[in-house]
């Protein structure tokens, strides 16, 4: 039948971004299909490797403040549903000389916001955190609404409760094109095509190859995480060490982790750092870590820690995908009618994830959001 469609809503990419999307439609009761390639919760995408930062006063900018609040009570609302544990609230403490993008931009953040905070001096920080190797010249930034979420529990937690509301979930189905239609978005998987309303597009590292259009406002960059295991490890508990951002002050060497989830080891990423930046095609898959890395990894653990084993008990790839701004993409393009796009989410959009679903769930219903989104239009690099 010339009319049919396959359901309203059709969402094509089951990561954080799309398993949020998928989880707000179908708490609306919309009528919504979810299509990934692997199975939710993989390893292949972004958003693996047990936890992701949340941070209130947003280094990145001051306009984020309100989105953090925003995703942080629909974080709580997707635990409730689904009755699992996502968010671990532990306090960040930002390191940096007081020049330093992690100390200028968070307290801009937090003075526009009037949000809660405290400033240590340098001796301050050494006392309260003894686990730090010298930290001449260095200040923190310390803020209570911080902590870290459970990425794979995260996306499986949103699939199973949006299929639990009476979404549909087609799981190892790759896309193999999308067709932009205002009317009628169509995707094909194969010699099959469904027909929606809306097509929500959050497909990751991947955008740029299934939307060629994009190509120009995307790369892909490979990322390693690692695992290091302290002499003492209950010094690196929660209760004793926040998630973590260390910088310099030109912002080339930042490093960030989090206390130890398993009581043996804590974990380290490389934001920032000099050879770490390899572009990559997602489709090859991610290249395993290797001595490089793991060198890199040696160094950065020996002069910020003490008494951390600097050689990775393991290490796991990831990627980032950033727009030229490293500010996200989300919305619709006029020349993409019938799409939301989620893209360019960079080394900072998990703990977004929530409030990204629910904007496109609102994109996808109404044609528009009420919440602030200007800032990730996906035609301000047109001109
Ligand atoms: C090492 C690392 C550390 C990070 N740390 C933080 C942090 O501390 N805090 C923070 O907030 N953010 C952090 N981030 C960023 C955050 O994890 C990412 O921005 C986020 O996970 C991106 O989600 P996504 O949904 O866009 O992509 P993904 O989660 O990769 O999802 C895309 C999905 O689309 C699927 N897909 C692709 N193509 C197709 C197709 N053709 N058909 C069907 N399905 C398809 C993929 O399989 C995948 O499941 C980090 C990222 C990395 C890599």
């Amino acid at each position: 039948m010339i009319n049919s469609i396959d359901a309203d809503v059709i969402v094509v990419g089951l990561g954080a971004m799309g398993s949020q999307t998928l989880w707000r439609l179908a708490e609306r009761g919309v009528d919504v299909i979810g299509i990934e390639q692997f199975a939710p919760g993989h390893d292949h995408g972004a958003s693996h490797g047990e936890s992701r930062i949340i941070r209130s006063a947003y280094a990145e900018g001051a306009s984020y403040v309100p989105l953090v609040k925003e995703a942080w009570q629909l974080w709580r609302d997707l635990e409730h549903a689904s009755g699992r544990a996502l968010l671990e609230q532990t306090g960040a403490l930002m390191l940096g000389p007081a020049d330093s993008p992690v100390i200028v931009g968070p307290l801009a953040s937090a003075r526009a916001w009037d949000l809660k905070y405290k400033v240590l001096d340098t001796e301050e920080l050494r006392s309260a955190f003894p686990q730090y190797a010298p930290l001449d010249g260095l200040m923190g930034f310390y803020e209570e609404d911080a902590g870290y979420l459970r990425p794979e529990a995260s996306v499986t937690a949103a699939v199973e409760v949006a299929r639990a509301r009476g979404a549909e979930v087609l799981q190892d189905t790759a896309v193999t094109e999308i067709l932009p239609d205002p009317g009628r978005p169509r995707v094909r998987i194969g010699d099959r095509e469904l027909t929606a309303r809306h097509v929500v597009v959050a497909v990751g590292g991947w955008l740029r190859r299934l939307l060629p259009a994009t190509a120009p406002l995307m790369t892909v960059e490979r990322r390693v995480m690692g695992w290091f295991r302290p002499a003492d490890p209950a010094a690196f508990g929660a209760q004793h060490f926040p998630v973590f951002v260390h910088s310099d002050a030109s912002g080339d060497h930042n490093l960030y982790g989090f206390p130890s989830l398993d009581g043996e080891t804590l974990k380290v990423g490389l934001h920032t750092w000099p050879g770490i930046y390899e572009t990559i095609d997602p489709a090859a898959g991610h290249r395993p870590p290797d001595a490089a890395d793991a060198q890199r990894f040696a160094e950065a653990v020996h002069r910020t820690f003490v008494g951390v084993d600097p050689q990775p008990v393991r290490m796991e790839s990831c990627m980032y995908s950033l727009t030229p701004d490293r500010h996200f993409l989300v919305g619709p393009r006029r020349d993409l009618p019938g799409l939301t796009l989620l893209g360019g989410f960079s080394g900072h959009g998990f703990k977004f994830a929530s409030v990204i679903g629910e904007i496109a769930a609102q994109f996808a219903v109404t044609g528009k959001t009420g919440l602030p989104v200007d800032k990730f239009d996906p035609h301000r690099f047109d001109s």
